[in-house]
């Protein structure tokens, strides 16, 4: 039997220069982001009072590549290039002629992708002179990453926790405390929206809209000394997330296969985006083809069940309106253990090259996901982030379809972070509290509740 081999490293010399830009290659043209009060669209200087002025030049920008500062290398050399491993014992496991490589973004030193962004997001602040950022975070995977970003460029974080998770999952508190941050739970008496909703219901366990309603409104109001951050969904983010793909691009060179599929589990879509943007320029421009598939919960089916449609980005109705699959800015989600995957709407990017049927979506049960990640650690030894099981979920199904049919099949998939700080979540599965909470809900009843616009 010859030697098989499981990992595909890359040196910090192939660490990438420069982060990959999508829009230089899109191939439908994206709709306009509005302003919420007004319905036209945003200027720079509506965005400005929010964002930096670089990171506002990146959100809008054409150019095919962008070089990465040599600060943020600097940081990234401290966990990347990550590791693509080759997951022979779960093939074993699945009697599958499938290969399956994933690329482990949870060796990062928080423990997801977040980091990529993150440290990239406050350099760019930093440059501008910004003083400290505002952010939210749901489970508290981004508030650690950008925790740790603020404190390696020396500014100041002021993190709006949703409550239940600040009460329930005390452990990311304490990491983004470590770093310095201050963390809040949301809804908070700092802000006026946060005041209402007290005012209304003294114990609102609060949600991600609400989170973010609040950053904004502390970082909108602050007169310029705070700018926020957002860990997903914008441009600007999907760019900062590219070192993925463009590192497994040459990591399954070193493999010498090439993915017949891509698969990454989706929240607002930056780790998706993220690993298959890469690819999907190799099958725009090099004619490969890929298949790049995006995973969702049933609970929170915003790509297989949403409307693609103009709405908030926020329930507050105060960041930009963008065209989006969305489940509507009033979407309250069911309490699944995948924070991260809770978002009511989705990249613009993602959504319109979906549209276009450039991008496959798939959306899992919560049960199948957890026996995944189950398997998974079974076989490879690593405990996933609930996120990522979804992808681990849909990445186990493709191999099994290719058994049935007696197929080769190369897949690949985005182990976007480990799931150490998710112990609850699997205490839940293993005494069988989990249960299958696929949401019904009907398009005439996403389209309710979202914001007039002629340009529909
Ligand atoms: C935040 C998070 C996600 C979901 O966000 P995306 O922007 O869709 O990537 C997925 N996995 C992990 C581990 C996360 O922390």
């Amino acid at each position: 039997m010859s030697e098989e081999k499981y990992k595909y490293l890359l040196s910090e010399h192939d660490l990438p220069r420069q982060w990959y830009n999508v829009n230089a290659d899109m191939p439908v043209d994206p709709a306009p982001v509005l302003n919420p009060k007004t319905k036209e669209p945003v200027t720079p200087d509506f965005l400005s009072v929010l964002f930096p002025m670089s990171l506002i030049m990146q959100e809008v920008s054409t150019d095919r590549y962008i070089d990465i500062p040599e600060e943020v290398r600097e940081i990234y050399k401290l966990w990347r290039p990550t590791p693509l491993i080759r997951a022979h014992r779960l093939e074993k496991l699945l009697d599958t002629p499938a290969h399956i490589y994933y690329k482990n973004e949870g060796a990062s030193i928080s423990g997801s992708h977040k980091t990529n962004t993150a440290v990239a997001q406050a350099f760019y602040n930093k440059a501008d002179g910004t003083k400290a950022l505002t952010t939210e975070t749901g489970a508290g995977q981004w508030g650690s990453a950008l925790a740790m970003a603020c404190n390696f460029f020396d500014m100041d974080l002021e993190v709006y926790m949703v409550k239940v998770s600040y009460e329930q999952k005390p452990y990311r508190r304490i990491i983004m405390q470590s770093y310095g941050a201050d963390v809040y739970a949301s809804p908070t008496d700092r802000t006026i929206y946060g005041q209402q909703l007290l005012a209304e219901n003294p114990d609102n366990p609060g949600s991600l809209g609400i989170a973010i309603s609040e950053a904004v409104e502390v970082a909108a109001s602050s007169g310029g000394a705070k700018k926020y951050s957002l860990g997903s969904v914008l441009n600007h983010v999907l760019l900062h997330q590219s070192v993925i793909g463009e590192e497994s691009l040459k990591q399954m060179d070193l493999a010498d296969e090439y993915p017949d599929v891509v698969i990454g589990c989706v929240g607002g879509g930056s780790n998706f985006g993220g690993i298959a943007f890469p690819f999907l320029r190799e099958n725009l421009k090099n004619g490969k083809s890929t298949r790049l598939v995006a995973v969702e919960p049933r609970a929170t089916p915003t790509l297989t069940k949403g409307v693609y449609a103009f709405d908030y980005g926020d329930t507050a109705k105060m960041a930009p309106i963008v065209k989006m699959y969305t489940l509507g800015h009033d979407f309250v989600p069911a309490p699944i253990h995948a924070g991260g995957l809770r978002y009511h709407g989705m990249s613009p990017q993602i959504c319109a090259l979906y549209d276009a049927g450039y991008i496959d979506a798939v959306a899992v049960p919560q049960p199948e996901t957890f026996q995944a990640a189950i398997q998974f650690a079974q076989t490879e030894g690593i405990i996933p982030a609930p996120e990522s099981a979804h992808a681990i979920r849909a990445a186990i199904d493709e191999a099994l379809d290719a058994k049935a049919k007696s197929e080769p099949r190369v897949i690949l998939f985005n182990l976007s972070g480990h799931g150490l700080l998710d112990l609850s979540a699997y205490d839940s599965y293993l005494q069988g509290h989990l249960i299958d909470d696929t949401l019904d809900i009907s398009p005439e009843q996403i389209k309710e509740n979202l914001p007039e616009v002629e340009m529909g």
